[in-house]
C-alpha cells in the first residue's frame, strides 16, 4: 500500500527525512496525515515519528540548516520548519504512567511500543518518505471499512485517558462509515466511563467538542454520545434532536460549529469559549427564541450570524426557513437605520429623544425596514 500527496513531495520535508535516515535513524509520517492521504481527505498538518531522541533531533535539524523548536519537549515534540513548512516531529514513546488525564511517557526506539499507545487502529498507520505504508496494529483494514476502533482494550485505553471518548465520537463523525454505524464495543466502554470525563479540563473538552461539530454530518455521532450518556456529561441539558434537521438544512454552508452547539442547546455556560464565541452562541440563541423576521436578524447580528440565527431556528421548530430568507438577511445586514439623533433636536433632549429614537427604530423594524427618514419623521 502506497500514498501520495503534495505533502509527501514537499522538499523540506524530503529533505528532512532523509537527514533523519542519512544519520541512521528511523522518520515516519504517522497519524492524520497518513490517515487522511488514504482516505483521499485534505491532510493538513504532518506528524513525524522517529527513533531520534528529541537533543539528536534538534542538533541534527540544526545542522542540516532545519529551525528546531522545542514545542512539546515534555512529550517528546520538536517543531522542526524546513522549507517554510512545520513539521511536528516527536520521539517513539511508551506510556511509564497514566492517570486518566495525562501520561508520563518514557522515549522508545520501538514502532510497536509507539503505536500500542495510540488512540485508534487508523490513528496508528505510518508511512516511509517514499509514501511506502507501515502497519504495526494491522489498522488498515479498520481505515478502509472507516471503522474507528481502540488500539486494544477500549476500556483500559479509556481509563488511561478520558477525552478518549470524546476522540472516539470526533473520529467517528469525521472518517467513521454512516452506513455501518459506530464501533459497539467502544461505545460500550464511552458509555460504561462516561463519568470519567469530568477529570478532562473544560478546555480540552471544549476543544475536542469544537472539532466534532465542524464535521460535515455530527449528527449520528452527537446522537450516539447521547444516548451512551457522554453528551450530558459535556453539555448538560443539551438535546440533540435539532442537530440533524440542522446539518440536512445547512448542507451546503460551510459548517460552523457555533450554529450547530446552538441548537443542541444545554448548559453551554460550563464551555471555554472565547469572547467572540461567548458573545456570537447568546445572539444565536437569543435569535432562535425569537420571532424575528430573517432581515431583523440580519440588521441584528450581521450576515453570517443571521444566516446561522435562521438556519438555526428552522431546525429547531422542525420548518424550512421562509421564501427568499437569504436575500433577506443579507438586505437586513446592509440596512441602516435611517433617522439620527440630529434630525429629533432641539424638539426633543435627553431621555425623551432616547425614547423616541428607540420607538421610531421598534416602527422601522416592524416595517420590515422599509420606511424612509421621511415616513419616519413625518409620524414622528
Ligand atoms: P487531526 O490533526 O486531523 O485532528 P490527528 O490524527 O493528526 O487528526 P492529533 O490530535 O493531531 O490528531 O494527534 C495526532 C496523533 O497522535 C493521532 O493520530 C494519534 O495517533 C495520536 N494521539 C493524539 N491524541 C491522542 C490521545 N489522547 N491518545 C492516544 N493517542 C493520541
Ligand atoms: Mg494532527
Amino acid at each position: 500500500m502506497k500514498l501520495a500527496g503534495d505533502w509527501l513531495d514537499h522538499p523540506g520535508t524530503q529533505a528532512l527525512m532523509q537527514a533523519l535516515e542519512a544519520a541512521g535513524h528511523q522518520a515516519l509520517f504517522v497519524g492524520g496525515c497518513v490517515r487522511n492521504a488514504l482516505l483521499g481527505e485534505p491532510v493538513s498538518d504532518v506528524d513525524i515519528a522517529t527513533d531520534a531522541t528529541p537533543e539528536a533531533l534538534s542538533t541534527l535539524a540544526e545542522t542540516a540548516g532545519f529551525k528546531p523548536v522545542p514545542t512539546g519537549i515534555d512529550h517528546g515534540t520538536v517543531t522542526v520548519v524546513a522549507g517554510g513548512k512545520p513539521h511536528e516531529v516527536t520521539t517513539f514513546r511508551r506510556d511509564v504512567e497514566t492517570d486518566g488525564r495525562r501520561a508520563v511517557v518514557a522515549f522508545s526506539t520501538r514502532i510497536e511500543e509507539d503505536a500500542h499507545r495510540r488512540d485508534f487502529t487508523m490513528n496508528a498507520l505510518y508511512a516511509d518518505r517514499h509514501g511506502a505504508v507501515i502497519d504495526p496494529l494491522h489498522g488498515l483494514p479498520d481505515l478502509q471499512a472507516r471503522r474507528v476502533r481502540f488500539v486494544g482494550d477500549p476500556e483500559t485505553r479509556i481509563r488511561e485517558d478520558y477525552l478518549r471518548i470524546l476522540r472516539f465520537f470526533r473520529f467517528h463523525a469525521c472518517y467513521g462509515d454512516p452506513e455501518g454505524g459506530i464501533d459497539a464495543e467502544g461505545l460500550a466502554a464511552c458509555s460504561a466511563l462516561a463519568d470519567g470525563l469530568d477529570l478532562i479540563s473544560k478546555e480540552r473538552v471544549t476543544a475536542e467538542l469544537r472539532k466534532l461539530l465542524s464535521a460535515r454530518d455530527p449528527a449520528p455521532a452527537v446522537a450516539a454520545m447521547a444516548q451512551a450518556g457522554v453528551l450530558a456529561r459535556v453539555l448538560p441539558g443539551a438535546d440533540p434532536r435539532a442537530l440533524a434537521p440542522l446539518v440536512h438544512l445547512d448542507a451546503e454552508e460551510h459548517p460552523r460549529w457555533l450554529r450547530r452547539l446552538a441548537v443542541l442547546g444545554g448548559d453551554t455556560d460550563i464551555l471555554r469559549l472565547s469572547k467572540a464565541e461567548a458573545r456570537d452562541l447568546t445572539a444565536l440563541r437569543t435569535a432562535i427564541a425569537s420571532a424575528d423576521t430573517p432581515a431583523v436578524l440580519g440588521w441584528r447580528l450581521g450576515e453570517t450570524l443571521g444566516l446561522d440565527a435562521i438556519l438555526a431556528r428552522a431546525a429547531s421548530l422542525g420548518a424550512p426557513p421562509p421564501p427568499g430568507w437569504q436575500d433577506e438577511v443579507r438586505r437586513g445586514a446592509s440596512a441602516r437605520f435611517p433617522v439620527i439623533a440630529a434630525d429629533l433636536m432641539p424638539g426633543l433632549q435627553g431621555e425623551a429623544l432616547g425614547a423616541r429614537m428607540k420607538e421610531l427604530q421598534g416602527r422601522w423594524l416592524s416595517s420590515g425596514l422599509m420606511l424612509s427618514r421621511e415616513d419616519l419623521l413625518k409620524e414622528a
